[in-house]
């Protein structure tokens, strides 16, 4: 028996997958039994799942052995994201796409990531999928480690190449005038004029003393977290209805140079597995500069601090190669999220010690306004 697909089926992104059934598929209105459109490139599953397979097999070898084993299910479903947001049926449908194949059971785990050749490329991909356990428990100063000792140096190294093929074309600069918003919780016992007012003071980066380490900051650094709207400042402080808040308006006042992750799928390309352009070693660059991602946007409020360890050593790097912040999706709110690595309002009397530059160098306050939340992220001025 044949089972037919269809286009709706995949996520739209996979350019080179939907080429492929643009090219062997037909154009009827029958409805597709997995996504149940009707509109869809129709495909016979099995045509579709031999060209799955070579995909496969550019990017991914069987193994015996090995930590990381993957099923194909897993490889299709979570490493390609293949599948269309609204189909509910993708077990099914791998299941349909490789039936009658050795891919059958679609939960055997028998692939690992192929790198392309053994040395160095595996231990370039070793060291990344350690880089964050590394960060946690091993060696967190890894710069001040001498050379020649273990991962810590090896680590110094993979961010060099990185940063060379990788973060260096994502930079980004922001002109001048760019508006840019931070949102702050009140505390509920606060009074306006008594403890805040609707100045710097109170929306700004807060100062030393009350410091919390962030996904890009360690306690004791503050930095000066801005969203690109009003909306995903307010989604960022996860705030609950009846809470107040401040809302500040910034305008930059100087060009700004930015890692922009949000850029970071530039690569997909080099990463996607049914182009025959696939790249073994910018899969593990992409697999990096994903992971990042990912965790970036996590949410500030549950994590314990050595949660945030990679995060903030990998901002560091970056700050160490002269860049203002970086740039990267809110995990909440539709926009786009930046950390500036610059504090708080320095104090005169203590310009002998180092200190992150002021804020006030890169960006003005131009608006302060408090809202009371009535219902979720609906305001009530
Ligand atoms: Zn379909």
């Amino acid at each position: 028996m044949t089972n037919i697909c269809c286009s709706n089926c995949f996520n739209p992104k996979r350019d080179s997958f939907h080429h492929f059934i643009k090219q062997h598929g037909v154009i009827n209105n029958n409805l597709c039994p997995y996504c149940k459109s009707t509109d869809g490139i129709k495909i016979d599953a099995k045509v579709l799942g031999g060209f799955i397979k070579t995909g496969i097999d550019r990017a991914y070898d069987e193994c015996e052995e090995g930590e990381d084993k993957l099923s194909v299910f897993e490889i299709l479903n979570d490493r390609v994201i293949l599948f269309e947001w609204e189909n509910h049926e993708e077990r099914k449908l791998t299941h349909d796409l490789f039936e009658g194949t050795q891919d059958e059971d679609i939960d055997a785990k028998r692939y690992c990531l192929k790198l392309e050749s053994i040395g160095d490329d595996e231990e370039q991909y070793r060291i990344w999928r350690n880089f964050e356990h590394d960060c946690k428990y091993f060696n967190r100063f890894f710069d001040l480690t001498p050379r020649g000792e273990g991962n810590s140096n090896k680590r110094t190294e993979m961010l060099e190449k990185i940063y060379e093929s990788c973060l260096k074309n994502l930079k980004e600069e922001i002109e001048p005038g760019t508006e840019l918003f931070r949102a702050r919780v009140i505390d509920s016992k606060f009074k306006r004029g008594r403890d805040y007012d609707l100045d710097e003071v109170s929306i700004g980066p807060a100062d030393k003393s009350n410091s919390q380490a962030g996904r890009m900051n360690p306690e004791g650094i503050n930095y000066f977290y801005v969203a690109e709207d009003e909306a995903t400042a307010l989604k960022e402080g996860r705030l609950r209805a009846n809470e107040r808040v401040l809302i500040g308006r910034f305008n930059t006042i100087k060009k700004l140079t930015v890692i922009d992750w949000t850029k970071a799928n530039i690569y997909e390309k080099a990463v996607d597995i049914f182009s025959p352009k696939y790249s073994p070693s910018m899969a593990v660059y992409q697999d990096f500069l994903r992971r990042f991602a990912i965790e970036v946007g996590k949410p500030n409020e549950t994590a314990k601090n050595i949660e945030y360890v990679a995060t903030q050593l990998v901002a560091e790097y970056v700050r160490g190669h002269g860049f203002d912040g970086i740039k990267y999706d809110s995990a909440v709110g539709n926009g786009f999220d930046v950390v500036f690595f610059y504090g708080p309002e320095i104090e005169k009397e203590n310009n002998d010690f180092n200190t992150i530059p002021d804020y006030t160098d890169i960006a003005k306050l131009t608006d302060v306004r408090e809202f009371k939340i009535k219902i979720e992220y609906f305001l009530e001025p």
